[in-house]
């Protein structure tokens, strides 16, 4: 079969290149190996007893007001709404309302400015003037919302991710009230109007190249095209599942330069909202000594689901159990943190939803992050290879806004544009 391109991923950046390249008269095809689209965009729907929005699996949050992802949402018709409400602290066994991890995040804040040598998060974090527990809170913060290792994550890519956020309004947080999944499928359609095709359950294992021509041979069927997009995670790329030949020795060893960071974040189905008694419009509940030591609702919307969350090291002991362990673990955490009896949490819960991004071979791990010293490597490996491999994927975004849906659309349609230039 022939094409002009072939694109490696239905995630939404491979999705987001296909579509502008379809709609410019390319041929497209794009290989997915599973047998669904939107890779890390996975929701779940639930029964509708109790009526519930959506769970989202994989990403939940539109992060912010970035021009190409709400453009996108414009375009689609899709509803949002903007998380509010108050946030909650257990301190000293109690939970209360609190302000943000206040000092603690104030002594982030002058991460955008550093301007010294790229060193780890950790030890930048020990010249600053802090007790233990601010900073065992940043420390937390930083692993959390990166999926990240303090030690390993440098601090110029996150002074880079904070101008980036700040850019953005990257502190307001939305929802798809009707699933994320919606964005994937509104891309999938497009294409397929603009006369590309979609093969699923077609892992990618081998790659053959030459300038101006790609051979893919996937059993007695090969794909050929003048040029091809991969869009696989980073875990997948640095994994060798894919082999390359000739292997592109400059753009592995960059992807060498970033960390694919881990996860485990699960949501819990109630019959009734019962922390509402204790914090009627609850948000976040940070806990510290509790693992997940962060909860979320989806506040303002009134569905009966907590989403607990660790990324970093901390995740892996939580990846270890089984689903009937984490829920019960989750139970008797919730347990503590409402100062209820864990049976009266076990009675009130429906069900419980994860999905394991580490273990899934078309992902091995959440998101990915960038290693000390590693700043200028997604920019090199967001450069096209003899005009003929691209590489797209929220790890080559190239705006500081890595591990994010938006990130990942930006990758794709950076990549489109330099296959139109080199056709
Ligand atoms: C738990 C979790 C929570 C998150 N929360 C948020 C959030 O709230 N907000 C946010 O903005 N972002 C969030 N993210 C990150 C966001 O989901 C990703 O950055 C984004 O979806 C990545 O898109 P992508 O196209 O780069 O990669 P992917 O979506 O992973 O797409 C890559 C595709 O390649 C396919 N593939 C892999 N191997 C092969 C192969 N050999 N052959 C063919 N195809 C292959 C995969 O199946 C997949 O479909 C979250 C991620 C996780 C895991």
């Amino acid at each position: 079969m022939n094409h002009d391109v072939i694109v490696i991923g239905a995630g939404i950046a491979g999705l987001t290149a296909a579509r502008t390249l379809a709609e410019q008269g390319i041929r497209v095809v794009v290989l997915e190996a599973r047998n669904r689209i939107g890779g890390r965009i996975l929701t779940h729907r639930a029964s509708q007893y109790p009526p519930v929005q959506p769970i989202e699996l994989g990403a939940e949050f539109i992060h912010g007001r970035s021009p190409e992802l709400w453009a996108l949402i414009t375009e689609a018709n899709l509803d949002t709404y903007e998380r509010d409400g108050t946030q909650g602290c257990l301190r000293d066994g109690l939970l209360r309302s609190c302000e943000e991890e206040d000092r603690a995040f104030s002594l982030l804040e002058g991460l955008a400015d550093h301007t010294g040598p790229d060193i780890s998060f950790s030890q930048y974090a020990s010249t600053f003037k802090a007790t233990d527990s601010e900073r065992a809170s940043l420390r937390n913060f930083v692993e959390g919302f990166n999926a990240a290792d303090a030690d390993q994550i440098g601090v110029a890519s996150l002074a880079a991710q904070q101008k980036a956020e700040d850019a953005i309004e990257g502190s307001r947080a939305f929802y798809l009230r009707t699933g994320y999944d919606r964005l994937p499928h509104y891309l999938a359609n497009r294409i397929l109007d603009f006369g590309g095709t979609i093969e699923l359950n077609t892992p990618v294992r081998e790659i053959r190249w030459k300038p101006g021509s790609v051979e893919i041979v996937d059993g007695s069927q090969t794909v050929s095209a003048a040029r091809a997009l991969l869009t696989v995670p980073l875990g997948v790329l640095q994994s060798g599942a894919i082999a390359l030949h000739p292997r592109p020795q400059q753009h592995l060893a960059a992807a060498s330069q970033l960390r694919m960071g881990h996860v485990v974040r699960f949501t819990l189905l109630f019959r009734e909202a019962f922390w509402t008694t204790r914090l009627e419009d609850l948000s976040f509940l940070f806990a510290p000594t509790e693992l997940p030591g962060v909860w979320w609702t989806p506040h303002p919307d009134p569905s009966p689901i907590l989403t607990g969350w660790v990324g970093g090291p901390r995740s892996a002991v939580l990846a270890s159990l089984t689903l009937d362990q984490l829920t019960e673990h989750a139970c008797v955490s919730l347990a503590r943190i409402f100062s209820i009896d864990a049976r009266q949490v076990r009675q009130l819960l429906l069900s419980c939803h994860t999905h394991n991004w580490s273990q899934d071979p078309y992902s091995l791990g959440a998101y990915s992050y960038v290693a000390t010293g590693g700043l200028d490597a997604p920019r090199q490996l967001s450069e096209p290879v003899s005009g003929t491999l691209f590489f797209a994927g929220e790890h080559t975004d190239t705006t500081g806004n890595w591990g994010t849906v938006h990130a990942a659309m930006r990758s794709g349609l950076r990549a489109a544009q330099q296959i139109l230039d080199a056709q």
